[in-house]
This record gives structure tokens, sequence and C-alpha cells, in this order.
């Protein structure tokens, strides 16, 4: 240790402290210092000294407590280079003997003597010599008696009388932290927080200020933002008679109010100047951390200390304000502001939440682990939640407790309850990552075997049941309550406007309905990037016109009732068109496989049988003669185009007069239309030439001029490959990643699931290539298409439009490959944008 220079350094302003060789808390404590505001002395030990006191190597602290001179007692707290990884609890008191309790009666009186050292016995034969702490009783007023009684019980369990020395009682109380820092459990914890195997253990000594003696003294914490809402507010707790935080948990007796307060006395009114030097201190802080800071501080007898200072924890709601606070005041630039939030962290900001003004059922109450409201049906099973998100219902996953083996299941599911677990239960850290709605530990029984829950109230649920998760609250609510859309506040829209000056790549949204582009343009996509206009003929009313146009005998016949369709799709457009107000909205022509329109069952076929006023046997030889060994790899997008064109020519006659009238509105509208799966560059012209056909006949009809804009969908690894001459008829190429992935690898989007969890386990894949773009492979085709595109033709207008569009990795691959914009869900579109202007930035 000589080798390595001093063991341990009293922090000055000036001294050679750093978070990466002390800890962070070490080095906020010289910031405060270097702040001026009043800390007790405090010496910090580094990594390699705690390192060495583990190991046995470092035994002498005379000179370390030499460094405190006449000071009565001392604490150490841990402190670890991100405060994230946690570390060993602190310890209070040391210094507290039988002679110490005598000479510290005289100044802060005998209850308060006794209290520390029947506090310090306790807490070191707990964590220090590791005693079990149900064999210790602390009364409210300890005596003498209780003193001697708590000594006894230390001797006979470790067969040694309770250290008396300071020297003695430090050094063990550092050993302990420090092994308990190496030890297999600690290491395991902050290795899943994100540290590094080897991450150091720093710790801090400081002279303790006595929080107990004559008033005014106490201890207490205090925050100058909401923690839920991010607004200025002051908040905390303060105790009279008390010391470190462990007296401020919630539920210690005697707290009382930071502020003035009608329900009882407060801090600002026992001690005026105290709080008003807190506030100052608060502000200083603000201003020159450039953070908000939670202060813990001790009052002793009327004396303020400021013993710590640490990041005000905080909702991802309350980190944008703050960030946005602190920019628009000037303390931080914007550019700070946008990279102090991880973008995933808005998905929080963005789930609907449970309309307040409804009536509320509660059926049980658990642990708010992830925030959120969600409505489904129960499911008992990961399985049973994937098979419910595969039939597009929102299932609700019930478990005891949650294992990695469910995590596909969970991100399947609206919402995941639990009857076991805390804040940091599986469930809970893999909800919140997630962003799915979720309750853990509630008070509910769960009988898997019978697939039911018993709630406390004696009610029963089974499976299949609709409830409503309010991952917010932390309560379980009977039937389908009313949801809010997430109401996004100013500071919210300020990051996003921010975030898209800073950007250099474009985000839209995959919108199908007015409710989705209502929902893409309240979180700040630039346009529409994706609408599949297939999910609007599968609504009632347009299902038996898809199929009487799907049995129609003759183009003519086909032509007839495709005009039946062709005002419900121009309303569809139109509506697009108004929300996004100018913003480019491309639509992608029909894609999917006719036969998807069709019934499979008897009952199904009897039916259109009936409304089609045809014999069954011979609906039943029609359905048949459409079905395809690979539907996926069969009649649909462009080649249904191609065969059955009075589809594509409807679409675009509906799309052109919704322009026209749109444009009649006032609206500034340019629309895309986008073709799928195309492999070759001939069934680009062929469409080409029927749409422009019908952008002449509506323009002539309607004595009015517009333009549009024609694109390719690159779904299929020849298009990507013959991107240079499909990209001559094209003026923009969105990349389909989810087919193109299908194709690439050969592998069913939707029979995946079936053995991804084992390719994934066993390493043959690193992750699912549906939900994390695949660079290598996929992402090859990416490139290539997007060079060979834009070789062609240089304003080529490139995008992706597939799942992985919102992922942030895939964000960072499209921009280095030079395209234009992603389109993702509209829930995605946040988490995008700011992803990209870190990318930016
Ligand atoms: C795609 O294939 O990536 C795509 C966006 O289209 P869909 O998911 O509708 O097939
Ligand atoms: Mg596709």
């Amino acid at each position: 240790l000589a080798e390595r220079g001093e063991p341990f350094t009293v922090i000055t302003e000036t001294a050679p402290i750093a978070a990466a060789t002390h800890g962070g808390r070490a080095k906020c404590l010289q910031r405060l210092i270097r702040l001026g505001l009043p800390v007790p002395r405090t010496v910090a030990l580094s990594f390699d000294a705690v390192h060495e006191i583990a190991a046995g190597h470092y035994v002498d602290f005379a000179p370390l407590i030499a460094a405190f001179g006449e000071a009565p007692l001392l604490s150490v707290r841990a402190s670890s280079a991100d405060p994230d990884w946690g570390g060993p609890g602190a310890i209070l008191n040391i210094g507290m003997s039988g002679e110490m309790r005598d000479r510290l009666a005289g100044e802060i009186g005998e209850a308060a003597a006794n209290a520390l050292y029947l506090r310090f016995i306790h807490a070191y034969a707990v964590h220090v010599a590791r005693l079990d702490a149900e064999l210790f009783d602390i009364p409210e007023q300890p005596d003498q008696g209780a003193i001697e009684r708590a000594l006894v019980v230390y001797e006979e369990e470790t067969d040694e009388p309770f250290p008396q020395s300071v020297e003695v009682q430090l050094g063990e109380v550092l050993r302990s932290m420090a092994r308990a820092w190496e030890g297999p459990t600690a290491r395991l914890l902050r290795q899943a927080r994100g540290a590094p195997p080897d991450a150091g253990l720093g710790l801090v000594v400081q002279e303790m200020a006595l929080g107990l003696g004559p008033p005014e003294s106490g201890a207490g914490v205090i925050q100058f933002v909401n923690s839920a809402t991010g607004e200025p507010q002051i908040t905390g707790r303060y105790l009279s008679q008390a010391q470190g935080r462990e007296a401020l948990l919630p539920g210690a007796k005697g707290a009382i109010y930071l502020t003035r307060d009608p329900r009882g006395p407060s801090l600002e009114e026992l001690c005026p100047k105290c709080f008003a030097e807190l506030v100052e201190y608060g502000r200083i802080c603000r201003e020159r951390l450039r953070e908000e800071m939670q202060i813990e501080f001790t009052l002793s007898a009327g004396r303020l200390h400021v013993l710590d200072a640490v990041r005000v924890a905080r909702s991802s709601r309350a980190a944008v304000r703050i960030a946005v606070d602190l920019a628009e005041d000037g303390i931080i630039s914007r550019a700070d502001a946008l990279l102090r939030i991880p973008p995933r962290a808005l998905t929080d900001l963005l789930h609907p939440q449970v309309d307040p003004r409804g009536k509320r059922d509660v059926l049980a109450r658990g642990v708010a682990a992830s925030p959120g409201a969600a409505v489904g049906r129960l499911v008992f099973s990961s399985t049973a939640a994937q098979a419910a998100a595969a039939r597009d219902e929102k299932a609700i996953l019930v478990r005891r407790e949650t294992t990695p083996e469910d995590v596909r299941g969970m991100h399947a599911a609206a919402g995941v309850l639990t009857e076991r677990g805390g804040m940091t239960s599986h469930a809970a850290v893999i909800a919140r990552g997630l962003g799915v709605p979720c309750v853990v530990g509630a008070d509910i029984e769960i009988d898997q075997r019978e697939r039911l829950i018993r709630c406390a109230d004696g009610r029963v649920l089974r499976e299949g049941e609709v409830i409503t998760l309010d991952g917010t609250a932390g309560e379980v609510l009977a039937g389908a309550a009313p949801l809010l859309e997430p109401a996004l506040d100013g500071a919210f829209r300020k990051l996003m406007d921010w975030a898209e000056a800073a950007s250099d790549i474009d985000i839209r949204a995959n919108a199908d309905t007015p409710a989705d582009a209502e929902r893409a343009r309240n979180f700040g996509a630039r346009g529409i990037g994706l609408c599949r206009t297939e999910h609007m003929f599968f609504e009632e009313d347009r299902l038996g016109v898809m199929r009487e146009m799907i049995f129609a005998e003759t183009p003519e016949d086909r032509a007839a009732v495709l005009e039946m369709l062709l005002p419900m799709q121009r309303e569809d457009f139109l509506k697009l068109f108004r929300i996004m107000e100018g913003l480019p909205v491309c639509i992608r022509l029909f894609d999917p496989p006719l036969h998807e329109f069709l019934p499979h069952d008897r009952e199904g076929l009897r039916e259109l049988a009936e409304s089609l006023d045809m014999p069954i046997a011979e609906v039943t030889r029609r359905v048949e003669a459409l079905s395809e060994f690979n539907p996926m790899l069969g009649m649909r997008g462009v080649r249904l185009g191609i065969t059955v064109p009075e589809i594509y020519d409807m679409q675009a006659r509906a799309i052109f007069e919704a322009t026209v009238e749109a444009k009649a509105e006032g609206a500034h509208v340019v629309p895309e239309i986008m073709i799928p799966l195309v492999s070759a560059r001939r069934e680009v012209e062929l469409v080409k030439t029927r749409i422009d056909a019908v952008a002449a006949a509506v323009r002539n009809e309607r004595g009015q001029d517009f333009t549009y804009r024609l694109g390719v969908m690159v779904e299929t690894p020849r298009a990507a490959l013959r991107a240079d001459e499909i990209a001559h008829h094209a003026a923009f190429l969105s990349f389909g990643t989810n087919d193109l992935t299908q194709m690439t690898y050969g592998l069913s989007r939707d029979d995946a699931g079936r053995f991804m969890s084992a390719y994934v386990k066993l390493g043959v894949f690193p992750e699912d290539p549906f939900h994390v773009l695949d660079t290598e492979g996929v992402g090859e085709l990416l490139s290539i298409g997007a060079a060979r595109g834009r070789a062609a033709r240089p304003d080529l207008t490139l995008a992706i439009c597939g799942e992985h569009g919102g992922n942030p990795e895939s964000i960072a691959f499209c921009r280095d490959a030079g395209y234009d914009y992603v389109s993702c869900s509209p829930y995605r579109v946040p988490v995008a944008r700011l992803a990209a202007a870190h990318l930016a930035l």
C-alpha cells in the first residue's frame, strides 16, 4: 500500500480526490466543501485502501483516527464509483463506549447519551459481529439497564467483551464493510446493476454531528423538487433528536414538516435560520453542481451540518422536467438536458393511465412496480400471453413471481401481476425495462392448477376474465376501467422540440388509423412512414365487400364491387391527411394474401355462401383454390397488385381524390404511395404505369393538379441487391425489415417463437433478430441497398419501417448508413427521437 501512496486523504478543497479512485460520495463531499457548505471533517479511503483492508494488509488505524483530533464520534459510509451499485449501509457513532457515554451525558443529557451508546452496540453487533438483530431489544427510553443487558448479550454471543477502544471499533467496521463489498452476493447484485466485476469501493469516515442533545437537534433530508413530477417543491423529512437516514424512514415517530404546515410544527418555524440556510444551500447545489440534490443534514444545538448530498431520486417524468428546467434557467445547455435522459426512460411517460374520474372497484393492492395502466384478460403462463398477443388480444400475465423464462411472455403481455416480489424483483425490473405496467407483491393468492386467483376480499377471478392493472397506483381493478391517453406536459414537449432540432435523422410513425395518427402527432412524429391499408379492411362493414370482391367472376364485376370500397378508403385517407396537417403520409398499397379475408371454418363458409347466394360447395372450392402452401411467400404484395390490378387502382384513386379534397380544405398534401414486397424492377414499372394513369384521370376529372411520390418497400433480399435499377422508378426506398429479416434468414416471422428462446439461450443468435436488427446479415443488405440505390439516384430518400425502426441501436445503424428517416410505432417515436438526438450530439 505504501507504494500506492496515502491510504487515506482528508477531504479538503484541494485534496486529490476523484470519483474513479475514491468513489462518488467522496467526490461529491469535496464539491460541497468547495461550495462552502458546512461539512464535518471527512476522510476518504480509496478503492485500493479498502481492498487492502479487506485483504487484512492494512491494519493500523491510529493515524486515521488522529486525523480527527478530539472528535468524539465517527461514521463510516460507502462511496462506490456509481451510487446505483449500492454498498454496505452506513455505521454511525463509532467511538461510543462506557466512558464516552459518561462524557456525553454531561453535554447532551443522560437519555441522549444512552440512546447513542445502545444504538451503536446494536449496529455493531448486527453489522460487524453479525449477530441476530432479534437478540437485542431497543427500548424507546434506554436506561443504563438496557445498555448492560445489551453488553451481556454481546459478550455471551461473541465470547468477547464489547470493544471499548475507537481504534478497534473503527478497524472492525472498516474491515467488515470492505469484506461485505467483496463477497459474492454483493458482487452479483452490483453486476446486475451494471457494475464491472472489479468495481471498487471507497469509504468515507466522517466526524459525527450529533443530532441528539439540546434543542434544536435532529436529522433530516431535504430536496427542492417533487420526485414524481419534477416540479419545484420543498419535500423531505426532519426528526428531532435523531441521527442518520434510518431515523427518517417513513413511519419514523415524531417526524415534523419541513415547511410551515397547518397540520403541525415545522422546521421552518422551529429553526428559521437553519431552514433558510438549507434553502440557500439547495440553490447553490443546483446552480454549481448543475443538478437537483437531496441534502442530508444534522442540527446540533441549532447548528447546521451538511453530511451528504445525493442526486434526487426521480421518476422519468421528473427527470425530464428537471433537465428542461435546468436548461431553461441557463444552468445546463439544451444538449446536456437531452443527454441526461436515457431514451428508453421516455416510454414510462407514454402509457395510458386509469381515468381518475371513473369508478374504481379495487380487487387487490400491491407494489406499484412499473407505471401505466392496461386492460386485459387474465392468463397464467407466458405461452398463453404470447398466444394472446398473436391474436392481437391484450393479456394480463399473472405469476407467483417471474423468472427469465417469462421475459418473452412479459413482452407480449399488456400488464404483469405477481403475488410475490418488491420493487427490485425480477418482474418489477423487467417490466420497467419493457415499459409494461406491473404490480408485484399483490394481496392475491394464485392457484396455478385451477388457473384462478383469490382476492383478499374473497372474490375469485378465472383465466380469461378481464381486469385492469394500474401500475401507477399499484392496484388491480375489476373489469375494464376507462383509460386516459398520457398527458404530455410542457417539459416533455420542449425536450422533444430540442431533440428534433438536434437530430439529423427524421422520425415518422407507423400509423394505420386516425387514432394512431393522433397519437403519432401527439408524440411528435414528423409524418406517417407506413400506413398498412389492409388493416382498414378488417372492419365488419368492409369485410363483406372484400369477400364479394374476392369472389367476383370478372374484372368488371370486381371493379364494380371495389367502387363500394372507394368512398370508404377515400374517407380513411382524408382523415389521415387532416390529422397530419401537411406532414408526409406514406400509404402502402394492399399487402396480404387475399385468403386472409376468407372464413376458414364451416360456420363461416356457410354464412359466406348465404350472403353471396352461392352453394356452399362452390364457396368452399373457391376458398380452397385461394389457399397457398406458403402464403407469406405467395400471392401477396405487389404480386397481387399485378395479377388483380383493380385493387391498387381503387386505392390510388382513393388517395388522389382524398388529396384533392384535402387541398380544397387548405391542407398541403403530397401523398406518398409505397409498393410492398417488390423483387423486380418490372413490377414497379407495371404498377407505376397504372398509378400514373389513375393520377392523370383524377386530375382530369377534378380539374385539379397535384403531385405524388411513388416508392418501393425493400422487403426481399433481391430488392436490396437490385436497389439501383429499382431506384430508377422510385422516389424513395423504405426497408421493411420484418419481411427482410424473415427472408434473409429464411425464418418465418410467425413461427420463429417456437424455437427462438432456445436459439438465443444457446447463443445461435445473440438476440431475436425480429426484435433487434441483425446488423451483420440483414444490416449488410440495408447498406448494400442504400449504397446502390443512392448511386443510381442521388436524391433517393431512404427509410426503414420495420419494427426495428424504434430501436436506438437500429437507428444508429441507419443513420450511419445515410438513411433519411426511421418509422416506428407511435409509442416509440419519443424514444427514437431522443435516441436520434443523442447520436447527433
Ligand atoms: C416489414 O415487412 O418490415 C413491414 C414493415 O411490413 P409488414 O410488417 O406489414 O409486413
Ligand atoms: Mg412486410
